[in-house]
């Protein structure tokens, strides 16, 4: 039996659930930022969608359909469980989800099919849910910082 003891985490629980999701891509390198973007935007928590590429894997189009299924559930799960009024939609720079699948086409190619994702996905969640708010953000490092590039919803 393992010694450890029971770790009791500083930050205080809330029994209500945030009004905010943001769907972003698993790579931690990118986690504390969208925290923080949150805060930012005035959120003190968020509910969380990551998944490897994030909300590319919301436009069924392009995804695998499969996995965009599960996705697409995944979100409709917790806006209307969690009663939702407010979506974040996240990509970020040097993706390897975009690479695995885009890398030939070269960076250019990548960063345009990953807003094309982005208003797809805000495209299907508006649809899904009038009236919700949609926010996307592409995501990029310079130097040891992360910025949040606010993407209109139209192109
Ligand atoms: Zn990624």
């Amino acid at each position: 039996m393992s010694d450890e003891k029971t770790f009791v985490s500083r930050v205080a629980y809330e029994h209500t659930h945030p009004t905010v999701l943001a769907v972003y891509c698993s790579d931690g390198r990118f986690t504390d930022a969208v925290e923080d973007l949150a805060q930012h935007l005035g959120h003190e928590r968020i509910d969380t969608l990551t998944i490897p590429g994030g909300p590319a894997l919301l436009n069924r189009w392009v995804a695998d359909y499969l996995e965009s299924d599960v996705v697409t559930r995944a979100a409709r799960f917790l806006i209307e469980g969690h009663h939702i009024t407010e979506v974040l939609l996240l990509a970020h720079a040097g993706c390897g989800y975009y690479n695995a699948r885009h890398g030939s086409m070269g960076p250019e190619f990548i960063a345009e099919q990953q807003l094309t994702d982005l208003r797809h996905a805000a495209e299907e969640l508006q649809k899904a849910y009038p009236g919700i708010n949609v926010h996307l953000y592409f995501t990029r490092p310079h130097d040891t910082r992360i910025h949040f590039e606010p993407v209109p919803l139209k192109a």
